[in-house]
């Protein structure tokens, strides 16, 4: 395998560079490009032509390379599927929004977790993610808005939100996060550090592993928390999400209640809502009854949080169906009704599948 220049040290890209027969300054050259995300040597145009195709040769800019970039069609969507070194694939997804760009990133290849309505599981864990794979995610979207917009330069000062580049990241998407706890502490420091992007611009999600909870709490960040929660009750979650037969609802709220009181942030509160196919093919409501509704507002009551309802994106393997809109809408009410802080998110990206884990298990079949 040729090695990867984004994982050298400067001291390691000097010597690169010198036993390749350059003089020194080349190093700096390539760093620059690479802490932009160039994906390859061609784009480095102001490294002589000669040397960018002898560093072709010898050596791969990123950790990843896009095997399928995807749009949605309102054109705030952008879906890469990453080719890995080692031949892993793994997805990221650039959102466009109103507050800025947003970026979901993956933190393993594939997920232990198997969670019963997800596609990233289904092929199991294949490895963790380093720190580096995790950043060049964000890289890669980088690039992509500088190239769109044709600059190769933040529009504003770095740190900006509105800078047009990456100004805010989610740790959504394939894999769970604090299974790679710190891989993805490692990351989520050098894009604070090398990017400004603040702190309570970085959201992490966990399905509810609470030694990890406590390992952020350590950490002492004032990141955003998220939970996946799913469902209101033991014995309902149980049927849903493995996990909970090893960390429970209230050991999984009282841990994430430490880490926002601690930084005094709200919690997210992820929850998708599921329906069912009965016997004469109408939809029956799973999590998503007004009783369900009722028992979350229980469980969620007084506290600082705003849940966030997802309507079921399908995967084919998985036998659950999306709720109405009306259903949505009503779950939706019975919250509000209680004073819970409750929005429905955006389905963002549907025509590209952006169901987590979706584009790379479809590749996989199609191997
Ligand atoms: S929902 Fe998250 S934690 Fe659960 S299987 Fe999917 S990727 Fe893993």
């Amino acid at each position: 395998m040729k090695p990867i220049l984004f994982d050298f040290s400067p001291a390691q890209l000097e010597q690169f560079v010198l036993d390749m027969g350059q003089p020194k300054f080349r190093a700096k050259q390539i760093g620059e490009w690479l802490s932009r995300g160039a994906p390859d040597f061609a784009s480095m145009k102001n490294l002589p032509e000669n040397f960018r195709r002898d560093l072709d040769m010898a050596a791969q800019t990123l950790p990843c390379k896009i095997v399928r970039k995807l749009e949605s069609s309102d054109g705030q969507t952008t879906k890469f599927l990453l080719d890995m070194c080692d031949g892993e694939q793994i997805e990221c997804v650039l959102m466009r929004t109103s507050y800025g760009n947003s970026v979901c990133v993956s933190s393993q290849a594939g997920c232990a977790m198997g969670c019963r309505f997800c596609a990233s599981t289904l092929l199991g864990l294949k490895r963790n993610l380093t720190a580096n794979e995790i950043f060049a995610q964000i890289l890669v979207a980088q690039w992509e808005l500088r190239s769109t917009r044709g600059g190769d330069r933040p529009v504003r000062p770095n740190g900006d939100p509105n800078n047009g580049d990456v100004s805010h990241i989610v740790v959504m998407g394939t894999g769970e996060p604090l299974q790679n706890t710190e891989n993805v502490i490692g990351f989520i420091e050098r894009a604070n550090h090398d990017m400004g992007i603040g702190w309570r611009r970085i959201t992490v999600s966990t399905c509810g592993i609470v030694p990890g909870i406590d390992r952020l709490i350590e950490w002492g960040r004032p990141i955003n928390l998220a939970i996946s929660l799913h469902a209101p009750t033991d014995e309902l979650r149980g049927q849903i999400m493995p996990i909970n037969n090893k960390y429970k609802l209230d050991e999984v709220l009282s841990a994430a209640w430490r880490f926002t009181e601690l930084h005094n942030r709200q919690l997210m509160i992820e929850y998708i809502l599921l329906g069912r196919k009965n016997a004469a093919g109408e939809t029956e409501l799973y999590n998503a009854t007004p009783e369900y509704a009722e028992k979350l507002a229980d469980l969620l009551h007084g506290k600082n949080c705003m849940v966030n309802l997802i309507p079921w994106n399908a995967v084919d393997e998985r036998d659950f169906a999306a709720p109405s809109g009306n259903a949505v809408h009503r779950f939706q009410d019975a919250l509000i009704k209680r004073g819970i802080h409750t929005r429905i998110r955006r389905e963002r990206g549907t025509d590209i599948g952006s169901a987590c884990g979706q584009l790379r298990l479809n590749n996989a079949r199609k191997k």
